[in-house]
């Protein structure tokens, strides 16, 4: 894979490179089947001013380079921004914000010590950072629009050539995607994703995914047809190659594909009320085990 910014990809561990004007690029020491080469962390620096997105790892030699990129020149950290709070991104936030004793800035309660609007704008010392909430990938999914040097930080919501699980709702990725797509229009710019190289083909990675989507949906819907009601059933028609933990993170994105199908009419969604009801019923209880077993996580 090559990157239009740096060449090859991935770049050198521990090399810090400008991606952009104003903005640096620092890969997170963690590779692995879900995570590519590894996360993507950003710095975006100007003036007296820089925000550090997505820590990824509580690495203390990666969160260390980190706060160096952000306070370099003596500047002064405004904020860790987390494009969502899946671990591969969040990991170390906590850590950082101590660090370099700046505010947690995203839309999950989590983690967040302020909550932006839509379409809020951070001032960096003159240079205008627009939030938007992009919900899909997760819940609490957020892109970053810089139109002064057009640069779209896009964390897992758009990943160039490859596609990202959906955890959230997939009717709300599609309408995040398509925003995506409306707001770069005939603009060249450069679009930094939360794993992989950059790209710059938005529209062309928007259609990617609608389409990866729109084929699972109608996998999905064949398969609930032919009376697979249940998740496991379905996942393992979907697919069949995964096992244990993988075979569960493959269930989760399932879940909204048949909550998104479930949400149509009949003669677009689930023919068979009867199946609607089965499917419906099994999600039902795989979110009860879901919320059960955060609940227990986080008194632990
Ligand atoms: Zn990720």
């Amino acid at each position: 894979m090559t990157s239009k910014v740096l060449g090859s990809w991935p770049p050198e561990h521990g090399a810090v490179q400008a991606v952009a004007p104003h903005v640096e690029h620092l890969l997170a020491p963690n590779p692995s089947s879900w995570t590519y080469e590894g996360t993507n962390s950003y710095v975006i620096a100007h003036g007296g001013a820089s925000v550090l997105i997505d820590p990824a790892v509580t690495d203390a030699t990666h969160l260390d380079a980190l706060r160096r990129r952000g306070q370099h020149d003596g500047r002064q950290v405004s904020a860790i921004l987390l494009t969502h709070d899946h671990p591969d991104h969040s990991d170390g936030a906590r850590e950082l914000a101590e660090l370099v004793d700046a505010p947690i800035v995203c839309f999950s309660p989590r983690f967040a010590d302020e909550q932006p609007a839509h379409e809020q704008l951070i001032d960096l010392d003159g240079l205008p950072i627009h939030v938007l909430h992009t919900p899909g990938h997760s819940d609490d999914s957020l892109c970053l629009w810089i139109p002064e040097n057009d640069v779209l930080i896009t964390g897992d919501t758009l990943l160039g050539k490859r596609s990202a699980g959906v955890m959230g709702s997939l009717g709300e990725l599609f309408t995040s995607i398509a925003m995506l797509r409306d707001l770069v229009g005939s603009r060249t710019v450069t679009a930094l994703p939360g794993h992989g190289p950059d790209f710059d083909d938005v529209a062309g990675s928007v259609a990617r995914v609608e389409s990866v989507r729109a084929r699972r949906i109608d996998q999905v819907r064949a398969h609930i047809a032919d009376g697979n009601t249940t998740l496991e059933a379905l996942t393992s028609r979907i697919y069949p190659e995964l096992t244990g933990s993988r075979a569960k993170f493959g269930a989760s994105t399932l879940v909204s594909t048949v909550e998104h199908l479930a949400g149509l009419s009949p003669e677009t969604g689930i023919k068979d009320p009867r199946h609607r009801e089965l499917i419906l019923a099994d999600i039902e209880r795989y979110w009860q085990e879901r919320h059960r077993r955060m609940a227990a996580a986080s008194q632990s």
